[in-house]
């Protein structure tokens, strides 16, 4: 099938190249020329597990190719998928001058049949306002169908590969049809395809980002009061998860949930409610939960140095929001930065992939080391904020001999609280004391 996909993010280069590589002639387009140039070169712009290797091989195989026109894709193919970034407007709700736009110019492009399929995460109502878009600038017939994507950062390809499942908000027999042809490849292992209303679809991914976050913010209220009652988080999160209706996923206490999805996708969901009187409290108390949260740690750094933090040394570990991404949107880590900052003190960051990213924001606010343990020279206290592996088993000699006070804050409990005392160290975790 000839597919174009609109927005080479982090959803639309993986959608586009899992395309690819199902036999699928796939033009990925985007307005940023310089991502395109690199593309057309096999150089992939984010890290992803897998991505670079799976974009080389469909560009070789002549089944990828990477534009900025989109009108020309758009004439090209059957189904274009819009896969742009729909941010956070000020008041809360997904800002759509991204979508809107794209959709404009994709309308041009319309010279037949086309199914337009939104994959940006969209609020309800949203595929008729591209309709409209679209309708107003063409005669030729069109279906919008809304497939949101659920991949993960840091596994999207095994998940667009493997999806648990396929959502299709459809109205159309014709368009259905041509979707369900598509992905059919991917659901080999008998998950399910979907199909539901248009309005349902686009609820759908708010529900489950919503319902996903509420659990982190659930199991952060009950570290804190692990902590106040002397009882280990690790030891409830296993006592809870094993419970098949509960389950052990997303139960991780930390530093509050980041990225680029889950705090917008929860404020969008409660402008919707609010644009239909409908105060949505589970969903709100999730994101009051989480703004608590990213203040844990630094509540735990000033009260260890009591508020005498001007001057000292830290060194952070970790800025991606999670592990295996580079995506530091929203990031946790960037609170604990910015709290460091403020507060005078001087800070040396690591991260085996977000450096890049970090510099745009922080230049020379902070420094930069070339690997973890160059981050410790001479520190007053380590932050640990994303769990890379690679900080699961450090050299705790090594980290001893370097610091000069050694007090961590691990924000990911990455380490035992025992074994670290016995260590030498001074051990701060969420939920554990
Ligand atoms: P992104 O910011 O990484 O990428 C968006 C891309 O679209 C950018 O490269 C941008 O230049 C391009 N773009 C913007 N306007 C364009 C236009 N008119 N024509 C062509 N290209 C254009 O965004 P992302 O993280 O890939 O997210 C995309 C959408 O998918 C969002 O709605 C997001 O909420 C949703 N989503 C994201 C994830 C995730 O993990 N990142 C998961 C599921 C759903």
């Amino acid at each position: 099938m000839k597919v174009a996909v609109i927005g080479t993010g982090y959803v639309g280069l993986v959608a586009g190249s899992c395309l690819a590589e199902t036999g699928n002639e796939v033009v990925c387009v985007d307005i940023d020329a310089e991502r395109i140039e690199l593309l057309k070169q096999g150089e992939v712009p984010i890290y992803e597990p897998g991505l670079k290797e799976l974009v080389e091989r469909n560009i070789t195989k002549n089944r990828l190719l990477f534009t900025t026109d989109t009108v020309e894709a758009v004439e090209k193919s059957l189904v274009v998928f819009m896969a742009v970034q729909t941010p956070m407007d000020e008041d809360g709700s997904a800002d759509l001058r991204h979508l809107l736009e794209a959709a404009a110019t994709v309308a041009k492009g319309i010279n037949g049949y086309k199914v337009i399929v939104d994959k940006s995460t969209v609020p309800v109502g949203t595929a008729v306002k591209v309709k409209k878009v679209i309708s107003e600038l063409t005669k030729h017939k069109f279906d919008v169908v809304s497939n949101p994507e659920f991949l993960k950062e840091g596994a999207a390809v095994d998940d667009f590969m493997k999806p648990d499942r396929v959502v299709i908000g459809c109205d159309s027999p014709q368009a259905e049809a041509i979707i369900k042809d598509l992905y059919e490849p991917f659901v080999r292992t008998g998950h399910p395809m979907i199909t539901m209303k248009v309005t349902s679809a686009e609820l759908t991914k708010y529900a489950a980002n919503a319902l996903l976050a509420t659990k982190i913010s659930f199991i952060n209220e009950i570290a804190r009061l692990c902590e106040l009652v002397d009882a280990d988080v690790g030891e409830v999160r296993q006592g809870i998860g094993t419970d098949q209706r509960i389950g052990s996923a997303f139960l991780h206490p930390g530093m509050g949930f980041g990225g680029s999805c889950f705090p917008k996708d929860l404020r969008a969901l409660l402008h919707t409610g609010k644009s239909n009187d409908l105060d949505l409290q589970v969903v709100g108390a999730a994101v009051e939960a989480n703004e608590r949260q990213k203040r844990f740690i630094p509540d735990k750094i000033r009260a260890n140095f009591k508020d005498n933090l001007k001057g000292r040394r830290f060194a952070v570990w970790g800025l991606a929001f999670k592990a295996n991404t580079d995506d530091i949107r929203e990031s946790p880590a960037l609170e604990v930065l910015d709290f460091l900052i403020n507060a005078g003190t001087k800070v040396t960051v690591y991260d085996p992939q977000a450096m890049d990213n970090a510099r745009r924001i922080y230049g020379d606010k902070i420094a930069y080391a070339s690997d973890s343990y160059g981050a410790l020279e001479g520190v007053d206290g380590l932050v640990v904020a994303t769990e890379w592996n690679e900080f699961r088993r450090p050299d705790f000699q090594q980290m001893l001999d370097m610091m000069s006070s050694p007090v961590i804050f691990d924000g990911r409990n990455l380490y035992d609280p025992e074994r670290m005392r016995e260590r030498g160290f001074q051990y701060y975790g969420v939920g554990r004391k």
